[in-house]
């Protein structure tokens, strides 16, 4: 396993190994890796001759108030874990080398980025597609392994390579989960013990939605209300937002007449846990 902390470094190195024809595979991360992620590295591993994983908490993305410093990070024990999936490069370089101090450019994707997450997060999503199309740039690979767990920033960057003609192909895997429904995500180690038994309500919530839709019923109003009702049995919770939206748009929909999104984000005390399903 090819540890890089520089993007020269790794850039030769990768700038060689694509003479040679090898298919690169990207996997971006923020570290302190579960399922999920391992989820997006063994299809990166079956598909592509070398598997990037990057871990960077990257700092862009996160507003003013929010969890940045406590973000949690391992990275011995991430590495350890990826070395066991054979994984072939791992990029993990400083927030220096990623944003010297004369950095002056950033990337933004319109329309897409207004609702749901980009409505509560102001500018995180920008912080996000400068981010992955730096990565992009210094990897350069045949295929880039994003979550369906952060649906909208796999849609947003879907959007931003096709309008800037990148090249990567952008592959979008399902949501990992735990036993009892709640999606992983590195920020679940923040709940406490009720918090994260109460978190269970996330998909039981969303299981109900998708039984009503399937069942007919096509009132988002109503699908959402259920949806809310659910959540809110539990006590410790802080609904952020509950939203049905149009999956290529992103637009909010009153009636589901074609594919959409049914996506939340939930506080459970500090802790913002988001999840979503297809309706379809
Ligand atoms: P993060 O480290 O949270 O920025 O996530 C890195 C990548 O892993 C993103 O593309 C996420 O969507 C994906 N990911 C995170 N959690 C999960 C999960 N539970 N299932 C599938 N993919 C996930």
């Amino acid at each position: 396993m090819q540890i890089f902390n520089n993007v020269a470094e790794i850039k030769k190195y990768l700038s060689n190994e694509k003479a040679k024809n090898a298919t690169i595979g990207l996997v971006p991360t923020m570290g302190y890796l579960h399922e999920g992620h391992c989820s997006l590295v063994e299809k990166s591993i079956d598909d592509n001759d070398i598997t990037v994983v990057s871990i960077f908490v990257n700092p862009t993305q996160f507003g003013a108030g929010e969890d940045y410093d406590k973000y949690p990070r391992d990275t011995k024990k991430d590495l350890e874990l990826l070395k066991t999936y054979g994984t072939q490069v791992i990029f993990c370089p400083s927030v220096e080398e990623m944003y010297p101090e004369d950095f002056n450019t950033t990337v933004e994707v319109s329309d897409i980025t207004q609702g749901l997450c980009g409505a509560s997060r102001p500018g995180h999503f920008k912080g996000v597609t400068t981010i992955v199309t730096k990565l992009l740039n210094i990897v350069n690979p045949t295929k880039a392994y994003f979550g369906q767990k952060d649906a909208q920033q796999a849609l947003v960057i879907r959007q931003m390579v096709k309008d800037l003609n990148m090249d990567a192909q952008i592959v979008i895997s399902p949501i990992i989960r735990e036993m009892d429904g709640l999606a992983m995500s590195s920020r679940n180690i923040f709940l406490d013990k009720d918090q994260r038994h109460q978190a269970t309500v996330l998909f039981k919530s969303l299981q109900y939605a998708k039984g009503l839709y399937d069942s007919g019923e096509k009132s988002t109003e109503k699908i959402k209300s259920s949806v809310e009702k659910i959540i809110k049995s539990s006590p410790l919770v802080n609904i952020d937002y509950i939203s049905i939206v149009d999956i290529s748009s992103l637009k909010p929909v009153e009636e589901i007449n074609s594919k959409c999104l049914l996506a939340l984000a939930v506080k459970f005390g500090p802790t913002r846990l988001i999840d979503n399903i297809i309706l379809e």
